[in-house]
């Protein structure tokens, strides 16, 4: 494998599974469409931090570190993901998440409390300088702090979508398939440039279409870019991926991050009736309104074969509990 010389620790069950989603590709009138379920990673729920996050805690480990200190929104997922993923490995855990507590931990920010995980909120400053003062605490008092950076998307942590990338072209060469797009939501760039270095490294040629959910395209570009040039290097790849590479659609953003939407609420329902399958307000949903849109509009072709890489979010669901629940239907 591409990763067999980077520390790596197991925290997901992996692989993933990936299925046909027939029933709304018929709502859709085409094109065939497959799901990548990292929603069902095994990590507290799943999603696609547990994947990089078994780079980013091997790294740690290795360091000598005892705490992980990481960073992010009241309902991030990676945060989630971190927090149970010291609990399995015997560390300690601090978030540091943005603003102020909300008046009810639910959601994703529930989990973290039961994980023993320590929460410190940003207040009017932002997680980096929060998390850089945690850690200086943290050193103070005698433990050895390792930070991870928000959605693990280091070179690091995006390993975890090169290994994630050769997982997948293993069981489409296995299921003799082949797909033309992955589409897949896209925010703190660490996904997209793992999946980019892996399709360069594998000469995988299906079009990865990142869904920017709160970033310009060429905001993404530049940073994917930045990332996978790091990345490479880490793997040993002579190649790079230069930014006009990385494909990014950016008009999905609507209200903004973790605002939800007509489309997202749209999708969100669509594929729970659809397939039975949950999406999440923030990302997946997102995505999937991006990827509904873009058949609609004949940008995806009826007769492409597309693959939605499912990267988890469920718990955030009941963040949004009023939000998504229409009276009247
Ligand atoms: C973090 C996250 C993403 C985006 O991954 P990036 O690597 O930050 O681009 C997508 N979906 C879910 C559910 C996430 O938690």
């Amino acid at each position: 494998m591409l990763t067999d010389r980077l520390p790596r620790i197991r925290l997901g069950h992996l692989p993933t599974p990936v299925h046909e989603l027939p029933r709304l590709s018929r709502a859709l009138g085409g094109p065939r469409l497959y799901v990548k379920r990292d929603d069902q990673t095994g990590l507290a729920t799943g999603g696609n931090k547990t994947r990089k996050l078994e780079f980013s805690v091997a790294e740690a480990v290795r360091r000598g570190a005892d705490t992980l200190v990481t960073l992010g929104a009241v309902q991030s997922n990676h945060a989630r993901q971190t927090a149970a993923a010291a609990a399995a490995c015997g560390l300690r855990c601090v978030l540091v998440l943005r603003g102020r507590a909300p008046a009810a931990a639910t959601g994703n920010l529930l989990l973290d409390h039961l994980f023993g995980a320590r929460i410190v909120f940003a207040g009017e400053q932002t997680v980096e300088e929060v998390g850089e003062a945690v850690a200086a605490a943290e050193r103070a008092d005698g433990h050895r702090p390792f930070l991870i950076p928000v959605g693990a998307s280091d070179e690091i942590g995006a390993a975890g979508f090169v290994a994630a990338l050769e997982e997948l072209k293993g069981q489409l060469d296995e299921l003799r398939l082949r797909v033309d797009r992955i589409v897949f939501a896209s925010s703190s760039f660490g996904t997209q440039a793992g999946l980019c270095v892996g399709a360069k490294a594998l000469g995988f040629d299906a079009k990865l279409a990142g869904i920017a959910i709160d970033s310009t395209r060429e905001e993404l570009q530049t940073s994917v870019a930045g990332i996978a040039a790091r990345l490479a290097a880490r793997i040993g790849l002579h190649a790079s991926v230069t930014p006009s590479e990385v494909i990014a659609w950016d008009g999905y953003r609507g209200g903004g991050y973790a605002v939800l939407g007509e489309p997202e609420r749209e999708a969100i329902r669509l594929v729970a009736r659809h397939e039975g399958i949950l999406l999440d307000p923030v990302y997946t949903g997102r995505a999937m309104a991006g990827l509904l849109d873009l058949v609609r509009r004949r940008e995806f072709g009826a007769n492409e074969t597309i693959l939605f890489w499912h990267t988890g979010g469920t718990p955030a669901l009941f963040a949004y509990a009023a939000e998504l629940l229409d009276p009247g239907t």
